[in-house]
């Protein structure tokens, strides 16, 4: 059971309050999209999840595990980027295999875990090959193994296509979708594309000033929107 419960969370930056106050439940398997304006805490909110940022006040838990004042590599959790940052003198292999090589598992087990992830994310033909040898689609592909081989719990990706061009946002958003269904794991997603956002979510939240402003079903949100804001995002243009 690795469900996400946001309770009362607020984070400060110095003197100033970014998120106030959020409570949000995603439930163990979901795939829940942050959807909202540029500035409005979406990816604060996904750095709290992972750990990366502390809470203020409040508390975070996933599944029975009160993990708010846990470190990020205890967490369970694993975070996909915007930019995928790879070790460029690495093949695909090494790159997808290198956080648990550092953390000392052994070369057998990693092996099977990165030729797991090659499988599900089509990159076996790859293994071998230096990032620089690859577009950017399969540059992102090899991020995403990166978090698969860790085996988290809960995924959380922070606009991880936006760097794409359309056709391969696509492609990819279909990629993420099978991921989904494969794995069954919690995802928690950060986009600002509302085709992304409807496409993939089990159910969205809207963010608006570090604050939930409506969750629903795409749906729900789509034909009953709570109000116009909403409606900009998500709402049918009717
Ligand atoms: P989003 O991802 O929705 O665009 P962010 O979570 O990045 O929004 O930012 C939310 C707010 O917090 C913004 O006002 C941003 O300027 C502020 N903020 C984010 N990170 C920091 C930081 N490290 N220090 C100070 N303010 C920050
Ligand atoms: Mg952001």
């Amino acid at each position: 059971m690795s469900g996400v419960v946001l309770q009362k969370v607020v984070k400060r930056f110095g003197e100033a309050e970014v998120i106030h106050g959020v409570d949000l439940t995603i439930e163990d398997g979901e795939f829940c999209v942050f959807v909202g304006p540029s500035g409005c805490g979406k990816s604060t909110l996904l750095r709290m999840v992972a750990g990366l940022e502390d809470t203020s006040s409040g508390s975070i838990h996933i599944g029975a595990r009160d993990v708010t004042h846990i470190d990020p590599s205890e967490r369970g959790v694993a975070m996909v980027f915007q930019t995928y940052a790879l070790y460029p003198h690495m093949t695909v292999a090494e790159n997808m295999g290198f956080g648990l090589k550092m953390t000392g598992h052994p070369a057998q087990e990693i092996n099977r875990k990165v030729a797991e992830a090659a499988r599900i994310l089509k990159l076996g033909d790859l293994l071998s090959r230096k990032p620089k040898a690859l577009s950017g689609g399969q540059r992102q592909r090899v991020a995403i193994g990166r978090a698969i081989v860790r085996g988290p719990e809960v995924f959380l990706f922070d606009e991880p296509l936006s760097n794409l061009d359309a056709e391969l946002r696509v492609e990819m958003r279909v990629e993420i979708a099978r991921l989904h269904r494969e794995i069954g794991a919690t995802m928690i997603y950060v986009t600002h594309d509302q085709v992304e956002a409807m496409t993939l979510a089990d159910k969205i939240v809207v963010l608006r000033k570090g604050r939930v402003e409506q969750v629903g079903k795409p749906l729900e949100l789509y034909h009953d929107p709570d109000n116009r804001f909403v409606a900009g995002f998500i709402g049918s243009p009717a």
